[in-house]
């Protein structure tokens, strides 16, 4: 992360699995403009559903060996028996990927329902950190949560998981999307006063680029976390009263409240800024953009 990067900070953007032709040939055209201003690493989630899931290997892999970006492949626990993992983390390897996100993962079709573990499978991310550990030579890192993790009973419970993860070999984790820097600081100082050696591990705050407030809700309330009031109220305001939303000015907000948190983020030490782009390169460019990455010449076509 420390390599030559054109800005304040390394960043680095997260990619989902595209469900079809076309929102694959959106994504490759986000690639490519992100590709040209040198982003610390990319990840592709992982999704719950099985044809997802080859598209999500065979697009990592080609991320990994088709662009000169470094690639993080997402891995979860989901309906997957040890052997698969097992399976699954040497696809990746074949592909040359060996770097991953290990993640527990949610019930498939319910986020917040319950969660059963495959019966030959792991029952959380720890183990799978194990697992991965294991298997070769491999640079793992977690998930982590300035909120704290919906399920855990509080925030000690959730530092401890997160310092168990780090102590079972991560390398790093990187956080749910948060809107409240106070929060990221706030984890950061927990995890140092659990353990000042996986405190100092780095912790590499998520962000996205609002651009719908309806998505953005849906977006908190199946990841258990929230949008604070002030942040709310300022994206509200912008949304209006009409029957729709006003998407241009909300869109506005949204990169004014990212560009805030990103420079709040970068005084504050962060170690990188990882963007969820939802595939689309627009938003978070112009975020990076005004927080002095060189974004120049990034949309010419070639
Ligand atoms: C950066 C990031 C990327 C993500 N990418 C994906 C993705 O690609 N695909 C996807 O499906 N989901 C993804 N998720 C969502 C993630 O899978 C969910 O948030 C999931 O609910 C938790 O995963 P975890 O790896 O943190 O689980 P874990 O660390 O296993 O924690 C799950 C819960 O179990 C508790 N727990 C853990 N260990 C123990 C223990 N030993 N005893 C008691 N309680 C314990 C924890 O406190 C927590 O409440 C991502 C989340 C983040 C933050």
């Amino acid at each position: 992360m420390a390599a030559d990067h054109s800005g304040p900070v390394p960043f680095s953007v997260e990619f989902f699995p595209p469900r079809d032709a076309d929102a694959e040939a959106r994504l490759w055209r986000a690639v490519r403009i992100f590709e040209r201003m040198n982003p610390a690493f990319v990840s592709m989630t992982y999704g719950a559903g099985g044809s997802t899931r080859d598209r999500t290997v065979r697009i990592a892999g080609e991320l990994a060996t088709e662009t000169t970006l470094l690639t993080i492949a997402h891995l979860t626990a989901v309906n997957h028996s040890v052997d698969e993992l097992r399976a699954l983390v040497g696809a990746y390897a074949d592909k040359g990927i060996v770097n991953l996100l290990a993640l527990r993962g949610d019930p498939p079709g319910d986020p917040l329902g319950d969660w059963t573990a495959h019966p030959d499978g792991v029952e959380y991310a720890s183990e799978l950190v194990d697992l991965i550990g294991g298997l070769g030579d491999f640079h793992t890192g977690v998930a982590s949560f300035p909120e704290g993790h919906h399920r855990a009973p509080d925030l000690d419970a959730d530092t401890e998981n997160l310092v168990r993860k780090l102590r079972a070999g991560a390398e790093y984790s990187v956080t749910q999307v948060f809107f409240d820097v106070e929060d990221y600081l706030r984890l950061r100082d927990r995890v140092v006063a659990a353990d000042p050696e996986q405190g100092a591990k780095p912790i590499i705050p998520g962000l996205m680029p609002i651009t719908s407030l309806a998505g953005a809700r849906r977006m908190t309330e199946l990841s258990g976390s929230r949008i604070p009031a002030d942040v709310e109220e300022r994206l509200a305001r912008a949304a209006g009263d009409g029957p729709e939303e006003n998407r241009e000015a909300v869109r506005a907000v949204g990169i004014d409240l990212c560009t805030e948190t990103s420079e709040r983020l970068i005084a504050e030490g962060a170690p990188c800024l990882h963007f969820c782009s939802l595939n689309f390169a627009k938003a978070t460019s112009e975020v990076l953009d005004r927080i002095g990455v060189d974004t120049r010449g990034a949309f010419t076509p070639v």
